[in-house]
Formats: C-alpha cells, structure tokens, sequence
C-alpha cells in the first residue's frame, strides 16, 4: 500500500497559524503594497507592471506527522501578473493585513 501521509482519523489535527477567513479591502490592500512597492515592480516573465491584488488571504499548508499530526498554515496574500499570471505570495501577517 503506498504511504498517503498520516492517518488524520486516528488522532485530532492541530491547525496552527491559520488566520479567520476575512474579505479584505481591495483599496487598503492595493495602498499597503503602493507603500512597499518602489514603482515600477516589473513582472519577471512578460515586463510589464499590471498587478492584481487578492482579496483574500490564502492560507498554504504544511502537514507534518511527527511526532503528531500538526498542520501549519502560512497565510499569504496573492499578487497575480494581470497580462501572464505570474504569481507572487506575500506573507500576510508581515504585511498586516490580517488585522
Ligand atoms: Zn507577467
């Protein structure tokens, strides 16, 4: 049988880091990234400097079994390239933004 990762069934998962789901304002997360940004940010793949920023925060995870089941989230706010879809992930709790 392949090892699928940790039988999560048999013992309770601890989440740690993980923030309360919340919309976030477009405009205050647009003027947080203006206020660290030096002007122009250059997408690396296509050139140009059309950004989306997300409105939400995105939590990625990592699942660890030792000694016990223990998930970790990394809450993170997205910034998508809006002619190529380059993606970037800023660390939501350093930017502030989960307040
Ligand atoms: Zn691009």
């Amino acid at each position: 049988m392949a090892n699928d990762g940790p039988d999560l069934k048999s013992a309770p998962v601890v989440v740690l880091g993980r923030l309360p789901d919340k919309k976030l304002n477009e405009e205050e997360v647009r003027q947080k990234f203006a206020e660290l940004w030096q002007d122009p940010v250059i997408c690396p793949v296509c050139k140009t400097d059309e950004w989306t920023f997300g409105q939400n925060i995105t939590h990625l995870f990592h699942l660890s079994d030792l000694p016990k089941p223990v998930i970790e989230a990394y809450p993170v706010i997205h910034v998508v390239c809006k002619k190529c879809g380059y993606l970037m992930l800023f660390d939501a709790t350093f930017l502030h933004l989960d307040k």
